[in-house]
């Protein structure tokens, strides 16, 4: 296995530094990433801090872990405002839309998969919904009230921060203090139930109005946003697992809220590394559906956007997005792409001639083996796309030379390039060349028409037992034949 070759360092974000990747279980990973709250489209930086956890994903099964990684998506219990004010997202857009949340919820899922597929995600191994575990949150609930870590008031349930921090240290994750938290924060308002502003809830009372709601021990309502996350990692991770990650906003005060639930349940160090990708900027302000400073993924592709002059295709803009560290912030520009597509053709043109050079007797110009322990050493390095890539350039220089015959290369280094090359382009960092599936989509056309001339030949000689068993054979592989006035066509599903 790869992975005892090859040591990984995380950064921490809970201690701030790079540390040695140590698995609970060797050779298995368990990482929870939060999901999209789906109350509308999934915007380029959605996708980014996604992105980075999937080319992560990725890694870690390249190197042949056994990876759970589990994404939620969030149904319910996220309020407009993260202060536990406001209508919950989801309910808002079905009022505004006269449509059911879960019409919302729909719709919004089969978007948000629809574009990470269009990127060429892999899928998590599990995707639990809140809606799913309210159950689960309710015991949560129950085990924090018998721990004197939390209040109840009015049918809802509250956190009692103040009390948990004396014992346990509130603010760790996102560098807080109490003190700073209490000076901070807005006094309340007089209408709160909470005992302390900095209180959060964990579980609300339903307001007559509010539809998604469901009974509990203390009022027909609904949970706090927190705490699905710490029901659903737990559930499926256990109360100790190896990695927690989301965008860098989340980290206060959703996973310090995490913590504090998953600590007060549970005991001590319920993640051992908190990872927190970073953000895409355009115009100089972070990417947001509030604030209007957005571009979505389908305007990449049309390239109908005023911040863009023309369409890239998905692997280009995801091409774009790996050129940063996950811990950088990153600014959407529309040079930005332009520069990413050509990168992106070079390293494919690479390839493409990678395929037709010849080997020689030695290898000259670059040690192949040096150059694939530098791309480990880049992964390896807190998941260091850029410098990948620009070691994956430091081979299409190689390459080129080769063509050239300024440099010649042996069989065994062949092999190893390819290998690596492939490896590190389309299985780690997922980058899909279009013309060559463009040309292969070509080939299946080509074949299946042979396929149905021999069919027209075995029908003309009345050979029907076989042009069934071509029509049959081909349906099983999920290609329909079908006859129509003009001959026989064909589709694919
Ligand atoms: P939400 O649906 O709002 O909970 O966001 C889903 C994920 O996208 C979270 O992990 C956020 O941190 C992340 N996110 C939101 N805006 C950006 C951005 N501009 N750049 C990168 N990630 C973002
Ligand atoms: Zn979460």
């Amino acid at each position: 296995m790869l992975y005892k070759e090859q040591e990984i360092k995380i950064y921490n974000s809970l201690s701030g530094s790079k540390e040695i990747f140590k698995p609970i279980n060797e050779g298995h990973v368990g990482m929870y990433v939060c999901g999209p709250t789906v109350y509308s489209n999934v915007h380029l930086g959605n996708v980014r801090t996604f992105m980075s956890f999937d080319m992560i994903f990725r890694y870690f099964k390249h190197l042949g872990y056994k990876v759970r990684y589990v994404r939620n998506i969030t149904d319910a219990g996220h309020l407009e405002n993260d202060a536990d004010e406001g209508e919950d997202r989801i309910a808002k857009k079905a009022r505004l839309e006269q449509i059911e949340p879960m019409e919302v919820v729909q719709m919004y899922t089969v978007d948000f998969h629809n574009t990470l597929n269009t990127f060429n995600f892999l899928p998590p191994s599990i995707e639990p919904t809140a809606t799913g575990h309210i159950i689960e949150q309710i015991e949560i609930i129950k085990t924090i009230l018998e721990k004197g870590l939390a209040y109840e008031v009015n049918g809802s349930v509250y956190f009692d921060v103040i009390k948990y921090n004396e014992t346990n240290q509130y603010g760790k994750l996102s560098g807080r203090n109490i003190e700073d938290l209490i000076h901070n924060t807005r006094a309340l308002d007089g209408q709160s139930d909470k005992k302390n502003p900095q209180d959060f809830a964990l579980w609300k009372k339903a307001e007559p109005q509010h539809i998604m709601r469901w009974p509990s021990p203390w009022s027909d309502g609904f949970p706090g946003w927190h705490l699905e996350c710490t029901a659903m990692s737990t559930k499926y991770l256990g109360e100790n697992f190896d990695i927690h990650g989301g965008g860098m906003d989340l980290k206060f005060p959703h996973h310090e809220c995490e913590i504090a639930q998953s600590e007060a349940c549970y005991g001590p160090t319920p993640v051992n590394y908190w990872m927190h990708a970073n953000m895409l900027i355009m115009n100089g302000k972070k990417m947001a559906k509030s604030t209007g400073n957005y571009i979505l993924p389908n305007e990449i592709f049309t390239g109908e956007n005023k911040n863009i002059s023309k369409a890239f295709n998905p692997s280009v803009a995801r091409f774009f997005m790996l050129q940063a560290h996950y811990r950088s912030i990153l600014d959407f520009t529309n040079a930005g792409l332009l520069a990413s597509e050509k990168g992106f053709n070079k390293l494919m043109e690479a390839m493409a001639t990678l395929d037709k050079i010849s080997v020689s007797e030695k290898t000259s110009g670059m040690d192949v083996q040096d150059w694939r322990a530098n791309c480990y050493k880049a992964m390896n390095d807190d998941f260091n796309s850029p410098i990948l890539i620009a070691e994956l350039f430091g081979a299409v220089k190689f390459i080129n030379q080769i063509k050239d015959q300024k440099a010649s290369i042996s069989e065994d280094d062949y092999k190893v390039l390819k290998t690596t090359l492939h490896d590190f382009i389309f299985d780690v960092l997922g980058l899909v060349d279009e013309d060559a599936s463009g040309e292969s989509t070509d080939k299946l056309s080509d074949a299946v028409e042979v396929l149905i001339k021999l069919r027209n030949e075995a029908r003309a000689n009345k050979d029907f037992a076989l042009s069934d068993k071509i029509r049959d054979e081909l349906a099983s592989k999920g290609i329909q034949l079908k006859d129509g006035k003009d001959g026989t066509s064909f589709s694919t599903n």
